[in-house]
């Protein structure tokens, strides 16, 4: 410790990992990808590699128990870990379990979030193999390690995009920050007046998106079938502008997207209208979609055109013409990449 005081503010999260994690060299033969990616990439056998993620989520950052329901939570926890293990195209197989709880909660509260832990791994077909279970001293906190497996040949990086590869992103973007918005404006006018019923009526899509998202292993089902490799993959959490400047740096490329492409739901766009929010805003910067985001060479792309799944949105360019947008009147604008910062309120 020095008497030097930066604030977090100034790093962000991401420059707060870079600074933490530069002075760090690998000691082990088997680690072949560690910090940097969706998930680590450690060698198991000749042809087998070890994939290995961590996510939390913790009351009141990235959950508010007052429109949460604790099942959709259990569920949200594991598919946010299982998302980064497919954005590495592997196949997720076991996850352990970390919680924090303080006594507020009943027995009955927590069997419930397991309840939602359980249906995921039903689902996914994964299984529940450990976890610790401690104090919190304010909110709840939801840790989940997920491993998955991949042949080493097929393991996708965020690192492998070359310039004039197309850029293409599955499902469709926004609904779960206009779902957020929802929930969060319902929460507002039921502190203000508890009697009021929340009207969420007819917006199940939205909320689906936010309460109860679904990781896209489909799609590494897909990508096979298809005989496609992704060059590159991230999977899309803090939304699109953000992991496609990751997609960027890693792979030292630039990136030209299209507004018109960018897939959109109409209840999206009905409800970010609704808001005064730009629908094209909710994409780029919501966040929590969990779809995911690769590119392609061009040579691939008759394999996936006309698949309802999958949109190309753009292509990569070298680095030096840097991240753009061009909107719907044809002008090239520099992307801004907000995502979401954690350190400053935002
Ligand atoms: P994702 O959004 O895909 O979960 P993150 O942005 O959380 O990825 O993390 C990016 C990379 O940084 C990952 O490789 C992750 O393992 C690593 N990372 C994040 N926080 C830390 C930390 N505190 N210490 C070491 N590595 C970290
Ligand atoms: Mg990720």
């Amino acid at each position: 410790m020095t008497d030097k005081r930066t604030e977090l503010s100034d790093l962000g999260e991401f420059g707060l990992i870079d600074k933490l994690t530069q002075g760090f060299t690998t000691h082990v033969p088997q680690t072949i990808k560690g910090v940097g990616d969706d998930a680590a990439v450690i060698s198991i056998s000749d042809e087998e590699a070890l994939l290995v993620t961590t996510d939390a989520l913790l009351e009141g950052v990235h959950f508010s128990l007052m429109y949460t329901p604790l099942m959709h939570l259990g569920y949200k926890a594991v598919m946010v870990n299982l998302s980064d293990i497919y954005a590495m195209n592997g196949i997720a197989q076991q996850i352990t379990v970390s919680i924090a709880v303080s006594n507020r909660f009943p027995v009955e509260a927590l069997e419930e979030l397991y309840a939602g832990i359980k249906k995921a791994c039903d689902f996914y077909k994964i299984d529940l193999i450990g976890g610790d279970t401690t104090t919190s001293l304010s909110g709840l906190v939801i840790s989940i390690t997920a491993l998955g497996r991949a042949k080493k040949s097929d393991v996708v990086y965020r690192s492998g995009a070359k310039e004039n590869d197309l850029l293409v992103v599955t499902g469709d973007l926004g609904a779960a920050y206009m779902g957020l918005q929802l929930l969060e404006r319902e929460k507002e006018v039921f502190k203000a007046n508890p009697n009021i019923q929340p009207d969420l009526d007819g917006n199940d899509y939205l909320l689906e998106r936010q309460l109860k998202p679904e990781a896209r292993r489909d799609i590494v089902d897909l990508l096979k079938a298809l005989e496609v490799k992704p060059t590159s993959m991230i999977d899309i959490s803090d939304g699109l502008a953000s992991e496609i400047f990751h997609l960027c740096k890693a792979s030292k490329t630039g990136c030209t997207i299209y507004d018109e492409k960018v897939p959109i739901d109409a209840k999206t766009s009905m409800a970010a209208i609704e808001f005064n929010i730009d629908p094209i805003t909710a994409a780029l910067n919501g966040g929590e979609d969990y779809e995911l985001l690769f590119t392609i060479s061009q040579s691939d792309y008759d394999k996936i055109a006309g698949n309802p799944n999958l949109t190309v949105i753009g292509h990569m360019t070298d680095a030096n013409s840097g991240v753009n947008l061009v909107d719907k009147n044809g002008a090239l604008l520099p992307l801004k990449a907000q995502g979401w910062n954690h350190f400053s309120g935002s």
